[in-house]
């Protein structure tokens, strides 16, 4: 790029081959509203439809469209990384490639920016568009982050934004492979604007994030910035001692006074099982944890790409 690059957007891409064309029909338009030169990164995620050549078409009538292809999919949040990695705009936007994120709203993300905000993000108004028990889900995850984590993160926050030079080196520089990057947002600081949005429903296809990915994602999510289920491992077992040390003196000044008792049994077999079960959990929890660990030190990439592509004439 000879001049400045004022935005760059950057949309990561899984099978969207149908939504792109409507997508950058409108996308441009709102671009070319705004002074200065911009990109737009299409960060293809591993697709197994036609999302590549699409791209690659549509680049043949847009100016300033960028494709880095992943070798396989690493899922959304690397394709975040990557595309933040490769951005050389003075701002990066952040969007969905399948039109939940309405390109006007863009004109309204920049306008924030230059009133000085340094990550600016839409706000969702509405959850409509999700199901009831995804809504009460989504609920019940961001309160318990909010009780359990160090970085409180904004409820309702969706992945559309837009964020300032400096906080995407600031981002930049946080390599751990564990992407939860909506804590990752928050937990850089910088000045933060909410806007209020709308989000649509979906023009083509499913969503890609089933209830069992979002309940590893909200796990990924608690581990990341909290250490708390940790600590409440440790004052559970503290509080168990104490009932065991209090029931012991308790059966001793028993058998003292009345004499040995020989029933008991399910006294017992409950005590087992019970210490069993809290066992078990804790040390799931404290493997959760040593997995994270693991991952983090094998220090492999976020992401593999295949092929970066500029189509500047
Ligand atoms: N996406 C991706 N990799 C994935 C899953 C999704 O790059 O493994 C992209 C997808 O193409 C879309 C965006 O992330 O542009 C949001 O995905 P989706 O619409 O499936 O999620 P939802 O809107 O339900 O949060
Ligand atoms: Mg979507």
């Amino acid at each position: 790029m000879n001049m400045e690059t004022v935005l760059s957007i950057i949309v990561p891409c899984m099978n969207e081959e149908r939504s792109l064309d409507t997508l950058c029909k409108q996308l441009f338009e709102v671009l070319s509203e705004i002074e200065g030169a911009h990109e737009v990164i299409f960060v293809d995620d591993g697709s197994t439809d036609g999302t590549v050549s699409e791209v690659k078409r549509l680049s043949r009538t847009h100016p300033g469209i960028r494709l880095i292809e992943f070798s396989r999919n690493f899922g959304k949040e690397a394709a975040l990384s990557a595309g933040l990695d490769a951005a050389n705009g003075e701002a990066s936007i952040l969007m969905d490639a399948d039109l939940q994120h309405p390109p006007k709203f863009i004109l309204e993300l920049y306008q924030a920016w230059r009133d000085g905000g340094e990550i600016v993000y839409g706000v969702r108004t509405d959850r409509s568009s999700d199901g009831f028990v995804r809504r009460q889900l989504s609920n019940a995850f961001y309160k318990m982050l909010r009780y359990l984590g160090e970085t409180p993160i904004p409820e309702n926050a969706g992945d559309y934004r837009l964020i300032d030079r400096k906080a995407v080196d600031a981002i930049k520089e946080i390599r751990e492979r564990n992407r939860f990057m909506k804590g990752i947002y928050t937990w850089v600081g910088f000045r933060t604007i909410a806007l209020p949005l709308n989000i649509s429903k979906r023009i083509h296809g499913e969503s890609a994030f089933s209830f069992r990915k979002l309940f590893d994602f909200a796990l990924d999510g608690v581990t990341a910035f909290s250490n708390k289920p940790l600590r409440v491992a440790g004052y559970t077992g503290a509080l168990v001692a104490v009932l065991a040390v209090v029931y012991g003196l308790f059966e001793a000044a028993r058998t003292l006074i009345f004499g040995v008792e020989v029933p008991g049994f399910t006294t017992i077999i409950v005590a087992v099982t019970l210490l069993g079960g809290i066992q078990m959990i804790f040390l799931g929890v404290i493997g959760e944890y040593i997995g994270r660990v693991y991952t983090e030190v094998k220090g492999r990439p976020i992401y593999i790409i295949r092929k970066s592509s500029e189509f500047d004439e």
